[in-house]
């Protein structure tokens, strides 16, 4: 039978087969984005209580109610701002249903979504299904700042929706205000919808302070904004996520999630709104965690010739290669899965067009005894290389 592919040019996304490969050799893996830590014990057991107690039947399709609330007490704390649980939020099988949902919401065949590259991978396909069309814009390496004036030379009338990640992976740099007022100035006078992809919205680093579409007036009306409770309880296999929107774009969003997923694990939804009840700011020290780990990491790497990139914010640190080789970065990470038994995750794939650059992606979300072993592996590789 003939079968025609809707996404014929894509495969196995990196992240999954840089895990498989770390598996094949028995590599340590600080490629995909995931810790190789406990998740705190008292949500462990939120999760066999709620299980206990007989949260096991179908959640509502919006999400728990508690849970809801607890997310509109959350975003109050962070973003000084009242969400309605009932009309706004949406709770979603990870960031990663958010993201799609949100993008199925929005664009229509034959409509244009600007992106970023070095652009997430879940961008791209679901834009392409949903029939649109995607124009990718670059943030140039070393600094990947956003060029406003590319982005507004870049709008047409077809144009619906912008894809904005900050703090962005995998380039770890984040958006300041200012970028959000020249993105709302941009698009102030056009029907352009903002899906602001914000998992990392806790992990920036050196007294930055997070800039949400959510605390801004402008996008805030017109913006879906996306998070995750995977990276901000490190727990990325519980795969819940939400997205807060004004209610008529949460109406078509919630459209679009009662036929995907319909609604989200019911005990671990539970576990999670106690846990939140328990410990409100459960979140308030991720990013004095992860910087200890992107320091400690970059000081061990520093002057080894896998040179640390600076790094803003997310779980990620980039490192340079350039002086130890001139080969493309997919044949130098499998070299280091081989030779270095290390995975990582190099960058080329998150873009369409790469730039000439030596540059992986290192996870940083790991205990510091991995980190160490890592970094050891990686500077010995250096010093034979
Ligand atoms: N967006 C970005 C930028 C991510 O890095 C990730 C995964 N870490 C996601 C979305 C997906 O999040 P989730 O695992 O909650 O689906
Ligand atoms: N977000 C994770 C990363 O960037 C990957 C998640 C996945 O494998 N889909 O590493």
């Amino acid at each position: 039978m003939r079968f025609d592919s809707k996404l014929p040019d894509v495969g196995t996304t990196i992240f999954s087969v840089m895990s498989r490969r770390a598996l094949e050799e028995g590599a340590l893996n600080i490629g995909q984005g995931f810790p190789d830590y406990p998740v705190d014990p008292r949500l462990s057991q939120a999760l066999i209580d709620a299980v206990a107690e007989g949260h096991n039947q179908y959640a509502p399709m919006e999400g728990v109610v508690e849970l809801r609330e607890q997310i509109a007490r959350k975003l109050h704390g962070s973003y000084a701002r009242d969400f309605d649980p009932q009309t706004e939020i949406t709770v979603t099988c990870g960031a990663t249903e958010a993201l799609y949902d949100s993008i199925q919401a929005v664009v229509h065949a034959g409509d244009e979504a600007i992106i970023f590259d070095p652009a997430y991978d879940v961008y791209e396909p679901a834009i392409r299904l949903a029939g649109g069309r995607c124009v990718r814009i670059p943030l140039t390496p070393p600094a990947f700042r956003f060029d406003w004036d590319r982005v507004r030379a870049a709008l047409t009338d077809r144009t619906r929706l912008i894809v904005i990640n900050s703090p962005q992976n995998p380039s770890c740099t984040v958006a300041e205000a200012g970028d959000l007022d020249a993105l709302a100035a941009a698009i102030r006078d056009r029907p352009i919808s903002v899906l602001a992809d914000e998992v990392y919205e806790h992990v920036l680093f050196d007294g930055r302070r997070h800039a949400s579409v959510l605390a801004h007036a402008e996008l805030r009306e017109r913006s879906f904004a996306v998070f995750s409770f995977g990276k901000t309880l490190h727990a990325t296999g519980w795969r819940v996520g939400y997205c807060v929107a004004p209610a008529s774009m949460t109406r078509e969003l919630r459209k679009i999630h009662q036929f995907n997923t319909f609604s989200i694990a019911a005990p671990l939804q539970h576990a999670i709104a106690r846990y939140l009840a328990r410990c409100p700011d459960a979140w308030s020290g991720l990013s004095a965690f992860f910087q200890a780990k992107r320091d400690l990491l970059a000081n061990r790497l520093r002057g080894s010739g896998l040179e640390p990139v600076p790094a803003a914010g997310t779980y990620f640190q980039l490192v340079d290669y350039g002086a130890l080789s001139a080969a493309l970065d997919v044949d130098f990470a499998d070299r280091l899965i081989r030779q270095a038994k290390v995975a990582t995750i190099p960058l080329s794939p998150f873009y369409a067009a790469p730039p000439p650059m030596t540059l992986l992606r290192l996870c940083i979300a790991k205990r510091d005894e991995t980190l160490e072993s890592a970094a050891d592996r990686l500077c010995r590789f250096a010093a034979g290389a």
